[in-house]
């Protein structure tokens, strides 16, 4: 159905990320995505905390990632972030800035179109079989980045990757915003009895113990005790954004573990238990929380929000000791600051410690000019807790679409880019690089 020089598949923080460098390079560039709208997790499962570890001394990526929230807070579509000093972006609004932004950067876009398989000449791949509602089609590309999350593409491709078991990946999550609110009687509420982050994490370096946590859990202990809700629900975590309008945006609470994000039937039961948890929770908050006494379900997810499946066997493998060690390499494109979170630890970055992103991460073995961008990078599982944070994502999605332009620009494949001329172009595109 179509050709471009790069196809961008997933249009999460990398996808939308990755599309946009390539663009903005000047190459043609078709941007991919199965639902309704651009922007993943921060449009689909009202995820809108893109910066919430930001502090003092934070040394941050700079980049789309930021840019996302300067755009955001100029079309009114982010809200104050109680726990960092970064914007919460609006799950619904971003959705109209992320279609200005591939419309201005003059993008191809293709919505509600399913990227289901690849195809290859020998090891090097050519393009992607989709399906949707105009049947089963096929886009040819001189270089395709795989940002699908779930690292779908390398997978069919053939490319080596790896999955926890069910039981150890992290959780899936139903979102949702509530209306009714007296914001002013809750936030009077929360400054009377505050929770830090040591309430919530198991691990942490001894400094984060004591920094504020929108952590929500007694209305939902509450209701467990009075039997309201099974006593092994798992419903608790934080409040997120509240509106002048009497609103909470996106409650985070509603969690089901157990689940392999690649597996539909897995799917379906966690977006259907989790909205059961979703109306447990909301009686939970009326019932027991001041400020939500006259509350409403106002909005779920529209998907639920999944965090961890497949990530890809790289040239490189990022490691826990790189993201802890402030590691350097020679092929970086991006920075990150030393920010983990997952499996219950949470390291925060207020001591300007940051480790530099390397581009092996993208390449997956095997295939020849496709690249990955976003939580699927090839990460062991204690660098996951850095590559999987949306801004984390953004850097390797804008490195992967200079990348992928640079080599259509200077006909290579991905894999023989010239590293110093991918590092030129990003620091150009306002990347810091070292
Ligand atoms: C409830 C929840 C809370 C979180 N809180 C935070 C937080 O506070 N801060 C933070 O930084 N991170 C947080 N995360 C993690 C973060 O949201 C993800 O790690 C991040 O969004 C991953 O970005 P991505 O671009 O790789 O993938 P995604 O955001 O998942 O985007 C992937 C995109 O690809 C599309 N897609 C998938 N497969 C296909 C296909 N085959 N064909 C076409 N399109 C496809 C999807 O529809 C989606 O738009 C949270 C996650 C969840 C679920």
């Amino acid at each position: 159905m179509a050709e471009t020089d790069v196809l961008v598949v997933g249009s999460g923080p990398a996808g939308l990320s990755a599309a946009l460098a390539s663009a903005r390079e000047g190459v043609d560039t078709l941007l991919v995505e199965r639902y309704g709208c651009f922007g993943g997790n921060i449009t689909q499962a009202m995820v809108g905390t893109i910066a919430w570890y930001r502090a003092q001394k934070t040394v941050d990526a700079g980049g789309l990632g930021v840019e996302f929230e300067t755009r955001a807070l100029e079309l009114g579509a982010s809200l104050e972030d109680h726990e960092g000093q970064g914007q919460l972006l609006d799950a619904d609004m971003f959705k109209v800035v992320a279609d200005r932004l591939v419309q201005d950067a003059g993008i191809v876009p293709l919505l509600h179109c399913f990227g289901v398989h690849t195809i290859l000449q020998g090891s090097t791949i050519k393009g992607i079989i989709t399906e949707s509602k105009s049947g089963r089609q096929a886009i040819l590309a001189k270089r395709v980045i795989d940002a699908t999350g779930d690292a779908d593409l390398a997978f069919h491709a053939g490319a080596p990757n790896a999955k926890q078991p069910r039981g150890e990946m992290m959780g899936c999550t139903t979102s949702f915003g509530s209306s009714g609110v007296d914001v002013a009687e809750f936030l009077a509420y929360i400054a009377a009895n505050p929770s830090r982050l040591g309430d919530w994490a198991q691990r942490t370096s001894g400094k984060e113990d004591q920094i504020f946590s929108t952590w929500i859990a007694e209305p939902f202990n509450k209701a467990r005790e009075a039997g309201e809700m099974p006593a092994d629900a798992t419903v608790l975590g934080y409040w997120g954004g509240l509106t002048e309008a009497g609103e909470a945006t996106n409650i985070n609470v509603a969690h089901t573990l157990g689940i392999d994000p690649t597996d539909v039937w897995d799917l379906t039961r966690a977006e259907m238990d989790g909205r059961q948890k979703a109306m447990w929770a909301v009686a939970a908050l009326k019932k027991y929380t001041p400020g939500f006494q006259n509350c409403r379900l106002r909005s779920l997810n529209s998907s639920v929000g999944t965090r961890e499946s497949r990530r890809i066997i790289g040239d490189y493998t990022l490691t826990e000791s790189d993201v802890k060690g402030q590691a350097r390499f020679a092929d970086s494109i991006g920075i990150f600051p030393e920010f983990l979170d997952a499996y219950g630890e949470v390291i925060m970055p207020t001591t300007g410690r940051y480790f530099q992103v390397p581009y092996g991460i993208l390449l997956p073995q095997r295939v020849e000019n496709l690249l990955v961008a976003g939580r699927c990078v090839a990460a062991d599982r204690g660098a996951f807790s850095a590559t999987r944070q949306m801004m984390c994502c953004s850097v390797t999605g804008q490195g992967a679409g200079v990348a992928a332009a640079v080599a259509v620009k200077d006909g290579v494949s991905c894999r023989r880019v010239k590293m110093p001329k991918v590092q030129r172009a990003l620091e150009a595109q306002g990347v810091r690089i070292a």
